[in-house]
């Protein structure tokens, strides 16, 4: 989508801290970081949100979370513990409307999930 945020940074349109790409996916450093660690991973294709997401998604969101997986090891967080996050919607805190994953860690992160 021409004037999503998130797709200007697949696009390379403007910067970004990226750590990882594939053809289906990116990851890249948030920029207002709410913890050591704190990353986003997305999928290229536009999605606003969670509630767009169809069968034909199932394979992408595996990965995502494959991904999720392997970050979290080479980040230094997976032992120590982690967060992923899936903001939707209005309620759901979502300020970007192309459906992200916030990989968080590197602190302890408190039992307060909403
Ligand atoms: P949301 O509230 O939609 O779940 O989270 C959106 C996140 O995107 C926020 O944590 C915000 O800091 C991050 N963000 C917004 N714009 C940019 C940007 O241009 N570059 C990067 N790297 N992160 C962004
Ligand atoms: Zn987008």
């Amino acid at each position: 989508m021409s004037d999503c945020i998130f797709c200007k940074i697949i696009r390379k349109e403007i910067p970004a801290q990226m750590i990882y790409e594939d053809e289906e996916l990116v990851a890249f450093k948030d920029i207002h970081p709410v913890a050591p660690v704190h990353v986003l991973v997305i999928p290229k294709k536009h999605m606003v949100s969670v509630n767009d997401l169809t069968d034909g998604d199932a394979k992408t969101m595996g990965s995502i979370f494959i991904v999720i997986k392997k970050l979290a090891s080479e980040l230094g967080i997976a032992e120590s513990g982690f967060r992923v996050v899936a903001n939707s919607g209005e309620d759901g805190g979502q300020e970007v409307g192309h459906l992200h994953f916030h990989l968080l860690g590197g602190k302890p992160l408190g039992k307060k999930i909403g």
